[in-house]
């Protein structure tokens, strides 16, 4: 039997809940994301920490007419796939702490 979850379901399932406020995700230099966005989209492809997020949490803003990377923290399961994928070795996710992330038992 195969079983597969949409992003959505996972999301849900997670049940994650954080502290406000919580930046437990690093982003080394917001210029560097500024050129792989350039250059992914250049390619015709979508940004590799966009692409491949468990949960939605990566996106693009438009911010002064420049494309930059954003993220929706309070959505991350703490997969590491983003850190995996980024191609410049960019991000950082750091521990849950203080009970905050995701429910492990339940996912
Ligand atoms: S893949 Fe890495 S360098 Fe590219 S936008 Fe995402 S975090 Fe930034
Ligand atoms: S660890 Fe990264 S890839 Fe996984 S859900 Fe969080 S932001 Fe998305």
């Amino acid at each position: 039997m195969r079983l597969s979850y949409s992003r959505a379901d996972a999301v849900f399932y997670a049940s994650t809940k954080y502290h406000e406020g919580n930046n437990h995700i690093d982003e080394f230099n917001a210029d560097t994301c500024v050129a792989c966005i350039k250059t992914y989209e250049g390619l015709g492809k979508t940004t590799p920490c966009v692409a491949d997020c468990t949960a939605e949490v990566h996106r693009i803003d438009v911010i002064d007419d420049v494309r930059r990377h954003g993220m929706s923290l309070e959505n991350c399961v703490h997969c590491r796939t983003c850190e995996y994928v980024c191609p410049q070795v960019n991000l950082k996710v750091r521990p849950t702490a203080q009970g905050s992330g995701p429910d492990f038992m339940g996912l």
